[in-house]
């Protein structure tokens, strides 16, 4: 198996590359190195879980982790922790898992293959003769295989499309020259590569729906994009910028927002970050080269060291709860990441009396499940912080106003971990108007009852 190892040497044999002409971001050396015991910041003290062993290249996605040896295909299960061995036949490569589904590469087969878990059914899927390569050479999303393949006989490599549903297979790029396009990635209807054209590359995207394609990113002949992943509106990349006039490099990670086609900067700095980021949500795992993997979580900018050290093999993964990565030698690892709160849901009278107290409800989850404690401002310069309860599960408070006017109450929730969640707001008017109608028509009807019944004939109430 070929692990792409990723340190700094090669950080510096890729930099070398891009400006002396040689580019293949591929080409990552394989080093073996003896290592002792890697060491695993277990910061924010989540769960983290040692799940094999063996340095293999795995995939995640919902409650499954999949890997094979050859002939096997394993399929761990990260509820039970147990794993299940399926004999496939043939050699395979690389699964990849949607859902229930898993799609590798079987070298005897020469194509493509496919197992349901829920079935246990196998399907051959297309024959495509791909000569080999990496494991993210090729990624698998719900109906798709976006792949990498050599184009009929030439030298050049070539993104393909190939629907398991149709069998309906299609040549996306046909790159002229030496340039070539290669790290695809899929998310739903959009798919996104890596164009290298000479010294530097672009991001390229293309809109199953529309067969749009876009040029994400068309900068400078000094700025290269490279490892594009996508989530939702978002695609992330690494970027890297030669500013000749100082001499200085720059790296970082930027982020292409596809419905908006706005593009920010996430991380910039001097020494080498943001390689081959992987998006979930709101999350990003990415590497400081030989140095760390990292998250970044978009919504509170919090950015946290998972693992500290040059051991890390390319690629790693993400779903909603855990970071799936290995390290060479050692094996592979969930982390399980924390989220903060949904913002708090506010309930209660939007309109009162002053100097009477009304009662409030404030209630958020937290998807890990951890107990979130709130902060309430109430919009007249006094607030609160409650003690910690569960996630998911409904607090009352009471408050009352003592002047007159118009509040908005603020709230917000963090967990265990310190995580905060984004402000909740809820407004209330001290006296409302409507309120002091409402109460002169119920005296009214209340005293005079055939008054209601003669102004709902006038539909006036
Ligand atoms: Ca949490």
């Amino acid at each position: 198996m070929k692990i792409k190892i990723i340190c700094l040497l090669i950080c510096t044999l890729f930099l070398a590359s891009i400006f002396i002409g040689t580019t293949n971001a591929k080409n990552l050396v394989s080093i073996d190195m003896n290592i002792t015991d890697s060491n695993v910041d277990m910061r924010g003290n989540r769960d983290l879980i040692k799940i094999i062993d063996e340095d293999v290249i795995c995939d995640l996605d919902n409650d499954f982790v999949v890997y094979e040896n050859r002939t096997i295909l394993n399929i761990y299960d990260i509820k039970t922790g147990e794993t299940e061995n399926v004999y496939v036949g043939g050699d395979i490569v690389f699964p990849k898992i949607s859902e229930n589904r898993v799609v590798y590469y079987d070298y005897k087969y020469m194509g493509f293959k496919m197992y349901n878990i829920n079935t246990s059914e196998k399907t051959d899927l297309i024959v495509t003769n791909w000569p080999g390569g990496d494991s993210d050479d090729f990624q698998f999303s719900g109906n798709y295989i976006i792949y990498e393949n050599t184009d009929s006989g030439l030298y050049n490599t070539e993104i393909f499309l190939y629907n398991i549903t149709t069998g309906e297979n299609i040549q996306l790029t046909d790159s002229p020259g030496e340039d070539f396009p290669e790290n695809p990635c899929i998310y739903k209807n959009i798919v996104a590569w890596q164009l290298t054209e000479g010294n530097i590359a672009d991001i390229v995207m293309y809109n199953i729906d529309s067969k749009k394609y876009t040029r994400v990113t068309n900068t400078s002949q000094f700025e290269s994009e490279t490892f594009p992943s996508i989530y939702g509106n978002n695609i992330v990349y690494s970027y890297l910028y030669y500013d000749k006039v100082n001499g200085t490099i720059l790296y970082g990670l930027k982020m292409y927002n596809i419905t908006t086609g706005d593009e920010t900067t996430i991380l910039k700095a001097e020494e080498p970050t943001g390689s081959t980021p992987e998006i979930f949500d709101n999350i990003i795992a990415y590497s400081e080269v030989g140095v760390s993997l990292r998250l970044y979580d978009l919504r509170t900018n919090y950015d946290i060291s998972i693992y500290e050290g040059d051991m890390l093999a390319y690629p790693w993964n993400l779903n909603e709860h855990y970071v799936l990565f290995t390290i060479v030698k050692d094996g592979v690892y969930l982390y399980k990441y924390n989220n903060p709160p949904n913002p708090p849901e506010i309930n209660g009278p939007d309109s009162g009396k002053p100097g009477i107290e009304y009662e409030y409800t404030f209630n958020s989850t937290d998807l890990n499940e951890d107990p979130v404690m709130y902060f309430i401002d109430w919009g007249d310069n006094t607030s609160e912080w409650t003690e910690y309860s569960d996630s998911g599960k409904e607090i009352m408070l009471k408050h009352n106003w003592t002047k007159k006017g118009d509040y908005t109450i603020k709230a917000k929730a963090k967990d265990v971990y310190g995580a905060e969640s984004n402000w909740s707001e809820f407004k209330v008017t001290i006296p409302r108007t409507k309120t002091t109608t409402y109460l002169l028509f119920h005296w009214l009807f209340q005293r005079f009852p055939l008054l209601e019944r003669l102004l709902s004939l006038f539909r006036i109430i």
